[in-house]
Protein backbone atom coordinates (compact mmCIF):
# COMPACT_ATOMS: atom_id res chain seq x y z
CA UNK A 1 0.00 0.00 0.00
CA UNK A 2 0.81 3.72 0.43
CA UNK A 3 3.45 3.76 -2.48
CA UNK A 4 2.26 5.73 -5.67
CA UNK A 5 2.58 3.85 -9.38
CA UNK A 6 5.55 5.21 -11.27
CA UNK A 7 4.25 6.58 -14.67
CA UNK A 8 7.45 5.19 -16.51
CA UNK A 9 6.09 3.49 -20.16
CA UNK A 10 8.70 1.71 -22.09
CA UNK A 11 8.73 -0.18 -25.46
CA UNK A 12 9.65 -3.36 -25.15
CA UNK A 13 12.56 -3.99 -27.41
CA UNK A 14 12.07 -8.28 -26.65
CA UNK A 15 9.92 -11.03 -26.35
CA UNK A 16 9.93 -12.49 -22.61
CA UNK A 17 8.09 -15.58 -21.76
CA UNK A 18 8.27 -15.86 -18.14
CA UNK A 19 7.15 -20.39 -18.86
CA UNK A 20 11.03 -20.33 -20.45
CA UNK A 21 12.50 -18.31 -18.23
CA UNK A 22 14.38 -20.35 -15.80
CA UNK A 23 15.63 -17.62 -13.22
CA UNK A 24 12.16 -16.01 -12.52
CA UNK A 25 11.63 -16.37 -8.29
CA UNK A 26 7.94 -17.55 -9.03
CA UNK A 27 6.71 -18.05 -12.75
CA UNK A 28 3.26 -17.36 -12.00
CA UNK A 29 3.90 -13.89 -11.12
CA UNK A 30 5.50 -13.50 -14.09
CA UNK A 31 4.13 -11.24 -17.31
CA UNK A 32 4.40 -12.62 -20.66
CA UNK A 33 5.20 -9.77 -23.80
CA UNK A 34 6.18 -8.75 -27.18
CA UNK A 35 8.59 -6.69 -28.81
CA UNK A 36 6.76 -3.76 -29.55
CA UNK A 37 4.44 -4.17 -26.59
CA UNK A 38 4.52 -0.56 -24.17
CA UNK A 39 4.61 -1.34 -21.12
CA UNK A 40 3.60 0.33 -17.78
CA UNK A 41 6.33 -0.03 -15.39
CA UNK A 42 5.01 -0.16 -11.59
CA UNK A 43 7.78 -0.77 -9.58
CA UNK A 44 11.24 -0.55 -10.33
CA UNK A 45 11.99 -1.04 -6.35
CA UNK A 46 14.29 -4.38 -7.35
CA UNK A 47 17.20 -4.72 -9.19
CA UNK A 48 16.37 -7.46 -11.29
CA UNK A 49 12.99 -7.82 -11.31
CA UNK A 50 10.37 -4.89 -11.99
CA UNK A 51 7.07 -5.04 -12.15
CA UNK A 52 4.85 -4.03 -14.79
CA UNK A 53 1.31 -4.01 -16.59
CA UNK A 54 0.63 -3.51 -20.20
CA UNK A 55 -0.87 -0.69 -21.68
CA UNK A 56 -3.20 -2.32 -23.22
CA UNK A 57 -4.66 -4.66 -20.38
CA UNK A 58 -4.78 -1.32 -17.87
CA UNK A 59 -7.14 -3.30 -14.85
CA UNK A 60 -4.82 -6.58 -15.29
CA UNK A 61 -2.90 -7.27 -12.42
CA UNK A 62 1.20 -6.11 -12.65
CA UNK A 63 3.61 -8.99 -13.55
CA UNK A 64 7.27 -9.34 -12.95
CA UNK A 65 9.12 -8.70 -15.94
CA UNK A 66 12.99 -8.70 -15.74
CA UNK A 67 14.56 -5.08 -14.93
CA UNK A 68 17.02 -3.26 -17.72
CA UNK A 69 19.92 -4.07 -15.58
CA UNK A 70 19.17 -7.78 -15.59
CA UNK A 71 18.06 -7.85 -19.30
CA UNK A 72 21.20 -6.22 -20.16
CA UNK A 73 23.50 -8.69 -18.31
CA UNK A 74 21.57 -11.52 -20.19
CA UNK A 75 22.13 -9.96 -23.82
CA UNK A 76 25.78 -9.29 -23.09
CA UNK A 77 25.74 -13.16 -21.97
CA UNK A 78 24.25 -14.52 -24.95
CA UNK A 79 26.34 -12.21 -26.96
CA UNK A 80 29.60 -13.47 -25.74
CA UNK A 81 28.29 -17.03 -26.22
CA UNK A 82 27.34 -16.50 -29.95
CA UNK A 83 30.27 -15.18 -30.16
CA UNK A 84 32.50 -18.12 -28.96
CA UNK A 85 30.88 -20.26 -31.29
CA UNK A 86 30.89 -18.13 -34.55
CA UNK A 87 34.29 -16.97 -34.13
CA UNK A 88 34.92 -13.34 -35.39
CA UNK A 89 32.77 -13.86 -38.69
CA UNK A 90 29.87 -12.63 -37.71
CA UNK A 91 30.27 -9.59 -36.02
CA UNK A 92 28.49 -6.74 -37.75
CA UNK A 93 24.77 -4.78 -37.44
CA UNK A 94 23.68 -8.00 -35.68
CA UNK A 95 25.23 -6.31 -32.41
CA UNK A 96 23.76 -2.80 -32.91
CA UNK A 97 20.58 -4.65 -32.31
CA UNK A 98 22.12 -6.25 -29.16
CA UNK A 99 23.46 -3.59 -27.93
CA UNK A 100 20.16 -1.95 -27.37
CA UNK A 101 17.03 -4.13 -27.29
CA UNK A 102 15.96 -3.96 -23.78
CA UNK A 103 13.84 -1.38 -23.10
CA UNK A 104 13.34 2.42 -24.40
CA UNK A 105 11.14 4.76 -22.48
CA UNK A 106 8.38 5.96 -24.60
CA UNK A 107 5.31 9.00 -23.79
CA UNK A 108 2.72 10.18 -25.51
CA UNK A 109 3.13 12.91 -28.40
CA UNK A 110 0.59 14.86 -29.33
CA UNK A 111 0.00 16.09 -32.93
CA UNK A 112 1.26 19.80 -33.78
CA UNK A 113 -0.72 21.87 -35.74
CA UNK A 114 0.52 22.78 -38.86
CA UNK A 115 3.95 20.13 -37.90
CA UNK A 116 3.90 17.08 -39.65
CA UNK A 117 5.92 14.32 -38.74
CA UNK A 118 8.48 12.88 -41.78
CA UNK A 119 7.26 9.16 -42.67
CA UNK A 120 9.94 7.20 -42.99
CA UNK A 121 8.58 3.82 -45.30
CA UNK A 122 11.33 0.93 -44.97
CA UNK A 123 11.32 -2.02 -46.53
CA UNK A 124 13.17 -5.24 -48.06
CA UNK A 125 13.81 -3.95 -52.24
CA UNK A 126 11.23 -5.02 -54.35
CA UNK A 127 8.38 -5.15 -51.83
CA UNK A 128 7.07 -1.19 -53.17
CA UNK A 129 7.87 1.13 -50.61
CA UNK A 130 8.49 3.52 -53.34
CA UNK A 131 5.97 2.88 -55.60
CA UNK A 132 4.07 3.53 -52.02
CA UNK A 133 5.72 6.92 -51.64
CA UNK A 134 5.18 7.85 -55.04
CA UNK A 135 1.76 6.98 -54.61
CA UNK A 136 1.40 9.60 -51.50
CA UNK A 137 2.96 12.40 -53.43
CA UNK A 138 0.85 11.82 -56.73
CA UNK A 139 -2.35 12.03 -54.75
CA UNK A 140 -1.57 15.28 -52.97
CA UNK A 141 1.05 16.57 -53.97
CA UNK A 142 1.29 19.80 -52.40
CA UNK A 143 0.67 17.83 -49.03
CA UNK A 144 2.76 14.82 -49.40
CA UNK A 145 6.44 15.69 -50.82
CA UNK A 146 9.91 13.79 -51.02
CA UNK A 147 12.96 15.54 -51.17
CA UNK A 148 15.22 15.49 -54.35
CA UNK A 149 18.15 13.24 -54.12
CA UNK A 150 21.82 14.23 -54.72
CA UNK A 151 23.92 12.84 -57.24
CA UNK A 152 27.47 12.71 -58.49
CA UNK A 153 26.62 11.25 -62.06
CA UNK A 154 26.23 13.20 -65.20
CA UNK A 155 22.79 14.58 -66.51
CA UNK A 156 21.24 13.07 -68.70
CA UNK A 157 18.90 14.00 -71.60
CA UNK A 158 15.77 14.83 -70.62
CA UNK A 159 16.32 15.62 -67.11
CA UNK A 160 16.24 18.82 -65.32
CA UNK A 161 18.86 20.04 -62.78
CA UNK A 162 16.65 19.85 -59.71
CA UNK A 163 13.79 18.41 -60.70
CA UNK A 164 14.97 14.12 -60.90
CA UNK A 165 18.12 15.04 -58.88
CA UNK A 166 20.34 17.77 -57.73
CA UNK A 167 23.68 17.18 -59.52
CA UNK A 168 26.85 18.15 -57.94
CA UNK A 169 30.22 16.79 -57.79
CA UNK A 170 32.02 14.34 -56.35
CA UNK A 171 34.48 16.19 -54.00
CA UNK A 172 31.65 18.55 -52.67
CA UNK A 173 29.71 16.02 -52.16
CA UNK A 174 32.39 13.70 -50.02
CA UNK A 175 32.93 16.82 -48.42
CA UNK A 176 29.09 17.15 -47.27
CA UNK A 177 28.77 13.46 -46.57
CA UNK A 178 31.95 13.54 -44.13
CA UNK A 179 30.24 16.79 -42.88
CA UNK A 180 27.07 14.24 -41.60
CA UNK A 181 25.17 16.33 -43.88
CA UNK A 182 23.30 13.67 -45.56
CA UNK A 183 20.86 11.44 -43.76
CA UNK A 184 21.63 8.17 -45.99
CA UNK A 185 23.97 8.04 -49.24
CA UNK A 186 24.78 5.48 -51.56
CA UNK A 187 27.23 4.37 -54.23
CA UNK A 188 25.70 2.89 -57.66
CA UNK A 189 27.72 2.45 -60.92
CA UNK A 190 30.68 4.06 -59.66
CA UNK A 191 28.25 7.54 -58.65
CA UNK A 192 27.32 9.04 -55.26
CA UNK A 193 23.65 9.23 -54.27
CA UNK A 194 22.28 10.86 -51.23
CA UNK A 195 19.29 12.54 -49.04
CA UNK A 196 20.19 16.00 -47.46
CA UNK A 197 19.33 16.60 -43.93
CA UNK A 198 18.09 19.94 -44.77
CA UNK A 199 16.17 18.91 -47.68
CA UNK A 200 13.83 16.94 -45.02
CA UNK A 201 13.87 19.91 -42.73
CA UNK A 202 13.26 22.38 -45.65
CA UNK A 203 9.93 20.41 -46.57
CA UNK A 204 8.97 20.10 -43.13
CA UNK A 205 9.39 24.07 -42.10
CA UNK A 206 7.17 24.06 -45.38
CA UNK A 207 4.18 23.13 -43.51
CA UNK A 208 3.77 19.78 -45.69
CA UNK A 209 4.68 16.19 -45.09
CA UNK A 210 8.15 14.75 -46.08
CA UNK A 211 7.78 11.50 -47.12
CA UNK A 212 10.99 8.85 -47.74
CA UNK A 213 11.59 5.87 -48.65
CA UNK A 214 15.37 4.88 -47.82
CA UNK A 215 17.29 2.05 -47.26
CA UNK A 216 16.74 0.69 -43.83
CA UNK A 217 20.74 1.85 -42.60
CA UNK A 218 19.57 5.31 -43.00
CA UNK A 219 16.42 4.62 -39.85
CA UNK A 220 19.62 5.51 -37.47
CA UNK A 221 20.30 9.07 -38.90
CA UNK A 222 16.57 9.78 -39.19
CA UNK A 223 15.29 8.64 -35.32
CA UNK A 224 15.81 12.08 -34.08
CA UNK A 225 14.26 14.24 -31.19
CA UNK A 226 15.12 16.39 -34.67
CA UNK A 227 13.36 14.63 -37.09
CA UNK A 228 10.75 12.44 -34.71
CA UNK A 229 9.73 10.33 -37.83
CA UNK A 230 6.68 7.87 -38.02
CA UNK A 231 8.46 4.64 -39.14
CA UNK A 232 6.59 1.84 -41.15
CA UNK A 233 7.74 -0.85 -41.93
CA UNK A 234 6.23 -2.22 -45.52
CA UNK A 235 6.07 -6.00 -45.57
CA UNK A 236 5.97 -8.57 -48.29
CA UNK A 237 3.11 -10.86 -47.48
CA UNK A 238 3.32 -14.85 -47.54
CA UNK A 239 5.28 -15.83 -50.52
CA UNK A 240 1.69 -17.30 -52.11
CA UNK A 241 0.11 -14.10 -52.03
CA UNK A 242 3.42 -11.93 -52.98
CA UNK A 243 3.91 -13.61 -55.89
CA UNK A 244 -0.40 -13.88 -57.11
CA UNK A 245 -0.37 -10.12 -56.73
CA UNK A 246 2.58 -9.49 -58.44
CA UNK A 247 1.61 -11.50 -61.38
CA UNK A 248 -2.23 -9.84 -61.40
CA UNK A 249 -0.20 -6.44 -61.08
CA UNK A 250 1.87 -7.14 -63.59
CA UNK A 251 -0.79 -7.83 -66.28
CA UNK A 252 -2.48 -4.93 -65.25
CA UNK A 253 0.36 -2.84 -65.34
CA UNK A 254 -0.58 -1.50 -61.61
CA UNK A 255 3.00 -1.99 -59.98
CA UNK A 256 5.92 0.31 -60.64
CA UNK A 257 8.86 -0.30 -63.01
CA UNK A 258 10.65 -2.66 -61.15
CA UNK A 259 8.07 -5.61 -61.28
CA UNK A 260 7.79 -4.94 -65.38
CA UNK A 261 10.32 -7.70 -65.98
CA UNK A 262 8.19 -9.80 -63.49
CA UNK A 263 9.78 -11.27 -60.18
CA UNK A 264 11.50 -15.19 -60.13
CA UNK A 265 10.09 -17.05 -57.32
CA UNK A 266 13.98 -16.82 -55.83
CA UNK A 267 13.47 -13.06 -56.01
CA UNK A 268 9.96 -13.57 -53.84
CA UNK A 269 12.20 -15.64 -51.50
CA UNK A 270 14.75 -13.03 -51.05
CA UNK A 271 12.04 -10.29 -50.66
CA UNK A 272 10.59 -12.38 -47.83
CA UNK A 273 14.03 -13.28 -46.19
CA UNK A 274 15.51 -9.65 -46.39
CA UNK A 275 12.35 -8.69 -44.50
CA UNK A 276 12.47 -11.20 -41.92
CA UNK A 277 16.10 -9.72 -41.32
CA UNK A 278 15.06 -5.90 -41.19
CA UNK A 279 12.55 -6.87 -38.77
CA UNK A 280 15.33 -8.60 -36.84
CA UNK A 281 17.68 -5.72 -37.00
CA UNK A 282 14.88 -2.83 -36.77
CA UNK A 283 11.83 -4.32 -35.63
CA UNK A 284 11.86 -2.28 -32.31
CA UNK A 285 12.22 1.21 -34.39
CA UNK A 286 8.92 0.44 -36.43
CA UNK A 287 6.07 2.46 -35.29
CA UNK A 288 3.54 0.53 -37.92
CA UNK A 289 4.10 -2.23 -40.10
CA UNK A 290 1.57 -2.38 -43.51
CA UNK A 291 1.74 -5.65 -45.27
CA UNK A 292 1.99 -4.79 -49.17
CA UNK A 293 -0.14 -7.86 -50.63
CA UNK A 294 -3.02 -5.48 -52.79
CA UNK A 295 -0.88 -1.73 -53.10
CA UNK A 296 -3.94 -0.23 -53.09
CA UNK A 297 -5.16 -2.09 -49.32
CA UNK A 298 -1.63 -0.95 -48.34
CA UNK A 299 -1.79 2.47 -49.44
CA UNK A 300 -4.90 3.38 -48.37
CA UNK A 301 -4.03 1.54 -44.57
CA UNK A 302 -0.77 4.53 -45.12
CA UNK A 303 -3.49 7.07 -45.24
CA UNK A 304 -5.61 6.05 -42.48
CA UNK A 305 -2.40 6.33 -40.60
CA UNK A 306 -1.49 9.66 -42.13
CA UNK A 307 -4.64 10.52 -40.23
CA UNK A 308 -3.80 9.40 -36.56
CA UNK A 309 -0.21 10.82 -36.99
CA UNK A 310 -2.46 14.08 -37.50
CA UNK A 311 -5.22 13.86 -35.48
CA UNK A 312 -4.02 11.55 -32.00
CA UNK A 313 -1.23 11.54 -29.36
CA UNK A 314 1.35 8.33 -30.24
CA UNK A 315 3.75 6.57 -28.04
CA UNK A 316 7.46 7.59 -28.99
CA UNK A 317 11.16 7.85 -27.39
CA UNK A 318 10.90 9.83 -24.20
CA UNK A 319 12.83 12.43 -25.02
CA UNK A 320 10.96 13.48 -28.22
CA UNK A 321 7.96 14.54 -25.86
CA UNK A 322 8.95 18.03 -24.18
P1 LIG B 1 19.67 6.59 -61.84
O1 LIG B 1 21.13 7.04 -61.93
O2 LIG B 1 19.34 5.61 -62.93
O3 LIG B 1 18.72 7.76 -61.78
O4 LIG B 1 19.50 5.85 -60.43
C1 LIG B 1 20.18 4.68 -60.23
C2 LIG B 1 20.09 4.23 -58.79
O5 LIG B 1 20.60 5.20 -57.91
C3 LIG B 1 18.72 3.97 -58.21
O6 LIG B 1 18.13 2.81 -58.61
C4 LIG B 1 19.06 3.91 -56.74
O7 LIG B 1 19.57 2.63 -56.41
C5 LIG B 1 20.14 4.93 -56.61
N1 LIG B 1 19.59 6.13 -55.99
C6 LIG B 1 18.77 7.07 -56.53
N2 LIG B 1 18.45 8.02 -55.64
C7 LIG B 1 19.09 7.68 -54.48
C8 LIG B 1 19.15 8.27 -53.18
O8 LIG B 1 18.57 9.30 -52.85
N3 LIG B 1 19.91 7.62 -52.25
C9 LIG B 1 20.59 6.48 -52.54
N4 LIG B 1 21.29 5.91 -51.56
N5 LIG B 1 20.53 5.89 -53.74
C10 LIG B 1 19.81 6.49 -54.72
Amino acid sequence: GGQRESKVRVRAHFDYNPETDPYIPCKEAGLAFQRGDILHIVSQDDAYWWQARKESERTARAGLIPSRALQERRIIHERSQFEASEGDSKKNDDFDREMIATYEEVAKLYPRPGVYRPIVLIGAPGVGRNELRRRLVARDPEKFRSPVPYTTRPIRTGEVAGREYIFVARDKMEADIAAGKFIEHGEYKGHLYGTSGESVKSIVNAGCVCVLSPHYQAIKALRTVQTKPFIIHIKPPEFDVLKKTRTEARAKSTFDESNARGFTDEEFNDMLKSAERIDFLYGHFFDEIIVNGELLIAFEQIMNTVQRIENEPLWAPAAWVQ
